[in-house]
């Protein structure tokens, strides 16, 4: 492996309140002939004529509403692919207007639409071979980074993890803070963590580097700004919030999560639990890992009267905490980021056993 990451980005940024509008003139230089560009569009916006009318449809394109109950799977990934293909045999591209459970929807039938067979088998690291069809993605809640990352991730037969790879990353993504000012409160507050958690997990890491730092710090302070400083929700939160996303997500893309993750990936995997509310349920108890960030993070959910769940893992089955630790711990490079290189000598399956009896 080469000594430095060589990290593909996404190609084209455009931002602004109002950004959206410039869609249909984005989106033109990449149609091919007749095939359609399709739109995945959060549920959120089902019955918003208002917005839909916006997206800019032209011939056959279509807008595709996308259930997010339940963080993305293969099997659905494959399922849309598969009905895309029937319906139009090729397409222009791909494009996901919504939070990280649509945009991750997006990545993955694009690159699906060119590589055979299932995106089970290019769940991993550098396992996807071809480039995919174009791909845009459009945020409408901040904080996962997924507008930036090179992976998406999606629950499998036997693992929720990534297809990462530098065809994974987006060709373009439009930051339009506007779209996202009518996100609840709660569920705001839960993936805007997730960039807070970001930030915690790779500037207290051993991967640390200036580049990852420098993104990370003005991604904290941003979230600090909005959640800590102010006193009332306006628009400029929300532009704050959309660009901390975005630092929050570079900022990992060069170092790696941590804590968190690793332990939050244990209860998606066996509970089903989403990773914003997730990652917050286990942070809330990593005072010994992340003793600053856990105080701030407190502190916002105080002034926010944000509700963290508790004793969500009371009454499991001995299999059940069997099954989250093994996931868990399986997320190697998490680990070695936040505990070094002999991490496996400091979270042992009791130490981690011990952590989930407490969530
Ligand atoms: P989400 O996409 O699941 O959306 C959360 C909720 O917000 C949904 O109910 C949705 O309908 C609603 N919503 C979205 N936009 C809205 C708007 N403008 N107004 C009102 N409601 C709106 O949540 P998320 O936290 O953005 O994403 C979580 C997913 O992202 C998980 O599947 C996780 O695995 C993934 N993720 C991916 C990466 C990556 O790098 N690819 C990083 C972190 C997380
Ligand atoms: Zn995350």
């Amino acid at each position: 492996m080469a000594q430095f990451r060589n990290f593909r980005m996404v190609n084209y940024v455009v931002y602004g309140r109002g950004s959206f509008n410039q869609l249909d003139d984005i989106l033109s230089p990449q149609r091919k002939g007749d095939a359609p560009m399709i739109f995945f569009v959060d549920e959120f916006f089902r019955d918003n004529q208002a917005f839909l009318s916006r997206i800019p449809l032209r011939g056959k394109d279509k807008v595709v509403i996308i259930d997010v109950e339940h963080e993305p799977k293969t099997s659905g990934v494959d399922k849309l692919r598969d009905e895309l293909k029937a319906e139009f045999g090729e397409v222009s591209g791909i494009i996901g207007i919504g939070g990280g459970s649509v945009m991750d929807t997006a990545k993955a039938v694009a690159l699906m639409m060119t590589n055979p067979g299932s995106s089970v088998d290019y769940q991993g690291w550098d396992l996807v071979k071809v480039p995919g069809v174009y791909k845009a993605g459009i945020p409408t809640i901040a904080g996962t980074g997924a507008e930036v990352s090179r992976t998406c991730v999606l629950t499998g037969p036997t693992r929720k993890l990534g297809m990462n790879s530098d065809f994974t990353t987006f060709d373009q993504i439009v930051l339009d803070p506007e779209l996202c000012k009518t996100v609840p409160d709660n569920q705001r507050f839960y993936t805007a963590m997730d960039c807070f958690i970001h930030c915690v997990e790779s500037l207290n890491g051993t991967y640390l580097n200036a580049f990852s730092q420098s993104y990370g710090e003005k991604a904290q302070v941003l979230c600090e700004e909005v959640f800590l400083d102010k006193d009332q929700w306006d628009d400029e939160c929300d532009e704050k919030l959309v660009m901390a996303s975005y630092a929050g997500g570079m900022s990992i893309a060069y170092s790696q999560v941590g804590v968190a993750h690793a332990v939050s990936y244990g209860l998606a995997y066996v509970l089903g639990t989403k990773h914003g509310i997730g990652n917050c349920i286990v942070f809330d108890k990593l005072e010994e890992y992340y003793p600053e960030g856990v105080e701030k993070f407190k502190r916002m959910v105080e002034k926010h009267k944000i509700e963290i769940p508790q004793g969500i893992t009371k009454g499991l089955t001995e299999e059940q905490f069997e099954s989250m630790i093994s996931v868990s711990l399986g997320m190697k490079p998490l680990w070695e980021n936040a505990l070094g290189k002999d991490w496996e000598k400091i979270m042992t399956r009791e130490k981690l056993r011990a952590l989930y009896e407490r969530l």
